[in-house]
């Protein structure tokens, strides 16, 4: 076991109630679960499993779907028949805001096609309908034998939940922040609905929970604190994280620091895709983040140094993307022949500096000659050296060796 395996598994990690999902084990002692959502509308079942099957192929074990219309809860059944006649098995979950109880009731084949519901305690419905509401989408979930994530959301936080709360802080001796008060009552309104399934039949082993918010720190406190509270199965996510660089950070940063605790046992990292940009990037993020704290392997990085002004050719730059590239690329293949191979290691590296000690780090590595080296590459397998790369053809030959490791190394499966 590597050295970063050992401190990966070193770490503590919250002990939760393992719930079944359509077949997918989420927490206990199961790896922590990849899942992301589709933004089509869900009526349009042909394009929803063209984007499920895309997020799934990308890695997603879970796919939430939006479930908001008669026509959406009608096309459900249908799309999970085009998924399984594409051989996609993922299991979908369905996202239920305001009629979920209609729709379920309405559409028997929807509440069956589906492998969880998702419903947010702020919006299951309100005043007096709000418990009838919540009752009967749980009595769905016993009927079905489904389990459920009650969600809890800052944006749309159980007001009446949160106006009792700052009721009862305002006559305390000394009253706490309203930002506490508002963190109080996102999580009593999971925990106090997890506690009215949990009268209404559900078990432990049939309910998720979230509590989503939007701000880094404030999902840290939220999540440490519903850890402490509770032994649900807990998913994990920030909230409108955005787009770009900046909601991979956030996400990244959160998210983190909670893994790390041992919190969480399924992940979803919530980017706004940029227009015309593939949804599954949320998917390779979440992966990227559980294989670079050692969490869990997907697909085998390539650590590549960042360049600077020892080297002034673009070469070690096109070789790591096209390492990556081709080991992605491979990896539907590998996976299918090869046991273990995405845990495979590789560094590309543009200078003798950290080039020869990163390499040898690496299952394979390769240092390239920098500015005013001589023109040689030397590739280290296994820590060892094992040749020396020249010419113009090193690219292909790294890509080579790698194919060669890999067949050599990776049992065959059978
Ligand atoms: S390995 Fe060499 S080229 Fe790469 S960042 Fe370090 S000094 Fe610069």
């Amino acid at each position: 076991m590597k050295d970063a395996d050992q401190i990966a598994a070193a770490r503590p990690r919250r002990r939760s109630v393992e719930v079944d999902v359509g077949g997918v084990r989420v927490g206990g002692d199961a790896p922590i679960v990849v899942q992301s959502m589709t933004n089509t509308d869900t009526a349009d079942a042909a394009g929803t499993a063209r984007q499920v099957a895309e997020l799934a192929r990308a890695g997603s074990e879970l796919v939430r779907i939006t479930v908001n219309t008669a026509e959406a809860a009608a096309a459900v059944p249908h799309l999970r028949e085009r998924l399984d006649r594409m051989g996609v098995g993922v299991p979908l979950i369905g996202d239920f805001h305001y009629n979920g109880h209609q729709l379920l009731e309405r559409e028997p084949a929807c509440a069956r096609a589906l492998a969880k519901y998702r419903i947010n305690p702020g919006n299951v419905g309100f005043g007096k309908k709000r418990d009838a509401q919540f009752s009967a989408i749980i009595d769905f979930a016993l009927k079905y034998e489904k389990p459920v994530r009650i969600g809890a959301n800052w944006g749309s936080l159980d007001q009446a939940m949160l106006g009792a709360l700052m009721d009862e802080n305002h006559r305390r001796p000394v009253p706490r922040d309203a930002a506490h008060v508002a963190r109080e009552a996102l999580i009593r309104s999971a925990l106090d609905s997890a506690a009215r399934a949990e009268e209404l039949g559900l078990n432990t082993d049939r309910i998720l929970l979230s509590c989503k918010v939007s701000g880094v720190q404030e999902l840290i406190a939220v999540y440490r604190d519903l850890a402490a509270r509770c032994h649900y199965a807990l998913h994990l996510g920030l909230t409108e994280a955005g787009m770009g660089s900046k909601g991979i950070v956030a996400s990244a940063a959160a998210l983190a620091v909670l893994l790390q605790e041992g919190i969480g046992d399924t992940i979803r990292i919530s980017l706004t895709p940029a227009p015309g940009e593939s949804r599954t990037r949320e998917v390779l993020v979440a992966q990227e983040l559980l294989q670079t704290m050692g969490l869990r392997a997907f697909t085998p990085l390539v650590t590549a140094c960042p360049g600077c002004g020892r080297t002034t050719s673009t070469l070690f730059q096109e070789l790591a993307k096209s390492v990556q590239d081709h080991v992605r690329a491979k990896m539907p293949e590998w996976r299918v022949k090869y046991d273990g191979v995405e845990n495979l290691t590789l560094a590309v590296m543009g200078c003798v500096v950290n080039g020869p000690g990163e390499s040898r780090h690496a299952d394979i590595g390769i240092s390239l000659p920098g500015t005013g080296e001589a023109p040689a590459a030397p590739v280290f397998i296994d820590g060892q050296k094992a040749m020396t790369l020249r010419g113009e053809h090193i690219a292909q030959e790294f890509v080579g060796i790698v194919e060669d490791y890999v067949a050599r190394k990776y049992a065959a499966r059978h």
